[in-house]
């Protein structure tokens, strides 16, 4: 198991321009409401999350590595874009300040459980 990290410029590597800068905003404006974050065998990143739009919509994320040590971010989400959309990336910043810059327990849930939304 090789743990590695990431950093908001992998962030803006996987993700257009507009989708990063509007993920960002909903990431500063509270909008990730569960994040549960944990490692699987090989070190990669799996994220189960809630993030507010025009209403609560869940994300399954995986960040990996591939062979050329890249940072791939795939996430998909129950929203109408489906798949590495701007929920993706505000729970993407969530975990980068909560997860790596406080390297807080490496599992463990925050905030509210969905069922309590
Ligand atoms: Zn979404």
């Amino acid at each position: 198991m090789q743990e590695f990290n990431f950093s908001s410029s992998d962030i803006s590597d996987n993700f257009d321009t507009l989708t990063v800068s509007r993920g960002l905003r909903y990431y500063q404006q509270n909008a990730v409401l569960h994040c549960q974050v944990g490692r699987d065998r090989d070190g990669d990143w799996e994220i189960e999350s809630v993030v507010r739009g025009r209403r609560p919509y869940r994300q399954e994320i995986s960040i990996y590595q591939d062979t050329f040590h890249e940072i791939l971010i795939e996430g998909n989400c129950s929203c109408p874009v489906g798949h590495n959309c701007k929920h993706v990336v505000a729970a993407s910043y969530y975990i980068l300040h909560n997860h790596i810059k406080n390297t807080l327990p490496r599992y463990g849930i925050e905030q509210k459980a969905p069922e309590e939304l």
